[in-house]
């Protein structure tokens, strides 16, 4: 999609600190952490949301889900404790419509999220 960010970030078109890369994934630091550790986990194709994802039915929400944990065990939080987190739809605050897993830690996280 050309009109979309995390798109742009796939084909280096905006620049982004890039932690881990498969040929079907992509991770990178989000710009505005709220954790220490916060990374956000994208499949390079474009589906808006966890929703899409789910019914792409091509594996690749499977892919997404162990980078985000190649992530956690890469930035040392996998002992610790982390979480992984996919706003699905405006009203649960998402902002960027390609979909994303958020994997934070490094802190104690508390329990429910706002
Ligand atoms: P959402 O609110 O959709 O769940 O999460 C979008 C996330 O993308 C936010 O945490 C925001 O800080 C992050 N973000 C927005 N624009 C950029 C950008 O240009 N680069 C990076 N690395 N992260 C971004
Ligand atoms: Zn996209």
């Amino acid at each position: 999609m050309t009109d979309c960010l995390f798109c742009k970030i796939v084909v280096k078109e905006i620049p982004a600190e890039i932690v881990y890369e498969t040929d079907r994934t992509l991770a990178f630091r989000d710009i505005n952490p709220q954790a220490p550790m916060h990374v956000l986990v994208i499949p390079k194709a474009h589906h808006a949301d966890a929703a899409a994802l789910a019914q792409a039915d091509d594996g690749l929400a499977d892919d997404v889900l162990k980078s985000a944990h190649a992530v956690a065990t890469q930035e040392g939080v996998a002992e610790g404790g982390y979480r992984v987190v996919f706003n699905t739809g405006p009203g649960a605050g998402q902002t960027v419509f390609h979909v994303h897993a958020h994997v934070l830690g490094g802190r104690a996280l508390s329990w429910p999220p706002g």
